[in-house]
């Protein structure tokens, strides 16, 4: 009897061991533009993402998890750094990202990780730190996209969203070396504009009407001017590739008959039905929002892929998963397509972290967290100590559902790249809880939002009587929030701004 329980106790030892002593590999999958309203793990009225929702159902999901500057690069500038956009250098999507810099790939490398970067980089340099990397060209094409190596360039004939997936498989199966832990970045074009749906799914929700938000035809009242003179209206600003009343110039003869099949009919149909006014903008919404849908379909199965590779492997039990996007989007809430402002759909974006043993299955996350954290997480999960000057936190405590008693309690927003495409004006801002105080500093114009009686943020709140208190309050928060995060009090020097009209001199 105690001869079989020490046995017992040795083997529950060794399996303990065992489990213990095998380094973590994490697959980071990442998608541009996605927005958090369209994965149905975060209550999406419009589309369903079971393979998504598989991360979700494992693991736990994060409603308020946020970016530092809305848009493309400065996203993937700061998840590489773990600094703001101001102390990396890329502010806008126009810089080349300074590769010598310290990122978190470098550090678990040196620490014996092996890493890999495969699909959408989009910094201009050469990816560094990376064991392997496979990348696409500048934003890339959504069919048969040319993808530079560290070898040279590799043409290759398929759907981006396919291709990518098929190059981690590939790496994971042959080209890693197996008896290290590795880091895989396998990252989307899609669901970026604009839009270009693969050849399965070109004709998916044709005889379904998607639901409209309740903002889809905002009058921009009660805000400053930067809400109604951007570029991004679903109405006036969608071109005709957009739209599909053409077909993409680099599809192969398969492919085009396939395209020509699904979107000539309709097209034909539309001219026939001489659509005007709100009706031709309730059409605009639906084909925007199905072609957009109809991407996120393929980047949802391309996830079932890996996640059925790590299951079928054994690379499941030591693997941790993490979904997320370089920042929200805008699913025609305010009229708009595209990102950039502190409002919320595109300020959030999703993320959604599997850790096996670790997160507690189909839990929920309400803590402000950003994407400033993302290195030292990741760090923190592979045993890898983060160095000082990284400015987020680690979120690995929250995943153990142990919340620090310090977390933050507010956000730091900037954005910079106006003059920029969808002129969206320069702004700064800070978010607690409750409430959003945004600066748009170019204009000196501030906005106030209170998030729990105005989730929408329809009706700016500063100035008005009854928020003298919260509205000071919030502009300390921003003073000791830009102070430590070490933002310079002028950036204009930083990047070319347009002049400012002189002002007449009166008299
Ligand atoms: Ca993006």
């Amino acid at each position: 009897m105690l001869k079989n329980m020490i046995k017992i106790h040795l083997s529950l030892f060794a399996l303990v061991f065992a489990l213990e002593s095998k380094p973590l590999n994490v697959l980071f999958i990442f998608t541009d533009d996605h927005a958090y309203q369209a994965i149905s793990a975060y209550g999406s009225n419009r589309n369903k993402t079971p393979n998504i929702d598989r991360i979700a159902k494992d693991g736990m999901l994060f409603n308020r998890a946020f970016v530092t500057n809305s848009i493309c690069a400065p996203s993937r500038a700061v998840i590489l750094t773990g600094k703001h956009s101001h102390l990396n250098g890329q502010l806008t999507n126009g810089q080349r990202f300074d590769g010598e810099q310290q990122t978190f790939p470098k550090l678990l490398q040196n620490k014996g990780y092996q890493t890999a970067m495969i699909g959408k980089w989009h910094l201009k340099s050469d990816p560094t730190g990376f064991d392997f990397w496979q990348v696409l060209q500048g934003q890339g094409p959504y069919y048969n996209p040319p993808m530079n190596t560290a070898q040279g360039v590799k043409k290759i004939t398929g759907y981006t969203t396919d291709v990518i997936t098929d190059v981690t498989l590939e790496w994971l199966k042959n080209g890693r070396d197996k008896n290290k832990p590795f880091f895989v970045m396998s990252q989307h074009k899609a669901p970026h504009r604009n839009w270009q749906p693969g050849p399965k799914y070109l004709t998916k929700y044709d005889d379904v009407e998607i639901p409209e938000p309740t903002t889809l035809r905002d009058n921009y009242k009660n805000r400053l001017e930067p809400a109604s003179t951007q570029a991004m209206t679903i109405d006036q600003h969608l071109s005709a590739s957009d739209l599909k009343l053409k077909a993409p110039g680099n599809l192969t003869p398969e492919q085009k008959t396939k395209w020509d099949a699904a979107y000539r009919p309709k097209n034909e149909a539309l001219e026939e039905a001489n659509l005007e006014g709100d009706d031709l903008f309730k059409w605009k919404y639906q084909r925007y929002v199905k072609d957009y849908l109809r991407c996120i379909d393929s980047v949802d199965e391309n996830i079932g892929r890996l996640l059925d590779y790590l299951d079928e492997t054994g690379l499941a039990e030591n693997t941790v998963v993490i979904y997320s996007s370089d920042q929200g989007w805008y699913l025609g809430e305010h009229g708009w397509y595209d990102k950039r402002w502190m409002y919320e759909e595109s300020f959030r974006t999703p993320l959604i972290v599997r850790w096996p043993g670790v997160t507690q299955a189909g839990s929920k996350n309400a803590d402000l967290v950003q994407n400033l954290d993302y290195a030292q997480t990741f760090l923190d999960i592979c045993g890898v100590k983060s160095p000082k000057d990284m400015q987020g936190a680690s979120i690995v405590p929250l995943l153990k559902g142990k919340k620090p008693k310090d977390w933050r309690k507010s956000l730091y927003y900037q954005y910079y790249e106006y003059p920029g495409a969808h002129s969206v004006r320069r702004h700064y801002g800070v978010r607690t809880d409750r409430y959003k105080l945004i600066h748009f500093y170019m204009l000196d114009g501030w906005e106030l939002y209170d998030l729990k009686k105005d989730p929408n943020e329809l009706n700016s709140l500063y100035g008005k009587k009854g928020y003298e208190k919260i509205t000071s309050e919030l502009k300390d928060e921003l003073t000791r929030l830009r102070k430590l995060y070490q933002v310079p009090e002028d950036t204009r020097p930083l990047v070319r701004a347009p002049r400012e009209p002189r002002k007449k001199k009166k008299g």
